[in-house]
């Protein structure tokens, strides 16, 4: 593999959370020759774990696994099953993650420890809320990642494994391994390719802070939660007063 600076490349310059923008980073880590690879490959040399967590907006999550699929990587992506704002059995939902999983992706857990905990719990209870939401998820889509990736973790996650599940953050995924995760945008003050090019990489990005337009963090959720709750109105209201019950018309578009 080569390494060299993403000075000169196409990505260099801030980081724009676009849909282009994110094709054009991925095709750029193929191209710089990374194989994508998943939570149970032991990962090799120039391995890239592509992985997703949606704190908000499985449609954007779509989108987002469209653009994988066409460059042939295939990612994981974890849900929250205790977010207010979407719900896997809800049928538009369940629809987003089964065609994700046609397209050959993974979906996975994205586990709230603090709907649960304040703070740390015995590994043991950990393992046994962590594997009723798996059983949960895989009754809604069927087959689910063996990894749980855990959202917003507290330090007592960090480098720990648990028996009966996979732990996105378990230490064999930080020992020798570039974790490059767009949390809170924070990509515009730390280019996730500044420095040379790891070994091995874990790439973690939120669909919900992507787009067709670069928008900043504020306006992103801002746009998102006025979506969701414009369709959540709409939905009460068809389901409650003029009691029109088909949900295919809440169908996610990819173009929205
Ligand atoms: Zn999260």
């Amino acid at each position: 593999m080569t390494t060299h600076s993403p000075s000169d490349q196409s990505l260099a310059g801030p980081v724009e959370f676009t849909y282009d923008w994110y094709e054009r980073f991925l095709a750029e880590l193929l191209d710089a020759g990374y194989t994508p690879a998943g939570y149970d490959d032991s990962l090799a040399s120039g391995g890239m774990i592509v992985r997703h967590d949606i704190d908000f907006s499985p449609r954007k999550a779509l989108r987002m696994g469209e653009i994988e699929a066409d460059l042939g990587v295939e990612a994981t992506y974890f849900v929250l099953l205790t977010c207010p704002l979407y719900n896997v059995f809800y049928k538009p939902v369940r629809t987003v993650l089964q065609e994700l999983q046609s397209m050959g992706h993974t979906v996975g857990v994205h586990f709230s420890t603090h709907q649960y905990w304040n703070g740390e719990a015995a590994a043991n209870v950990v393992t046994e809320r962590v594997l009723a939401e798996r059983e949960a998820l895989s009754s809604a889509v069927g087959d689910v990642s063996e990894a749980v990736s855990f959202h917003r973790p507290d330090e007592w996650l960090f480098r720990r494994s648990f028996e009966g599940f996979i732990s996105t953050y378990e230490e064999r995924f930080f020992t020798d391994i570039a974790y490059l995760g767009d949390s809170n945008q924070r990509w515009r003050d730390q280019h996730p390719l500044a420095d040379d090019r790891p070994e091995k990489l874990q790439i973690l990005t939120h669909p919900g802070l992507w787009g067709a337009e670069d928008a900043d963090f504020e306006t992103r959720l801002a746009g998102e939660l006025d979506r969701e709750l414009d369709r959540t109105r709409r939905f009460m209201h068809e389901q409650l007063v003029d009691k029109k019950y088909n949900v295919d018309e809440f169908q996610y578009e990819t173009n929205e």
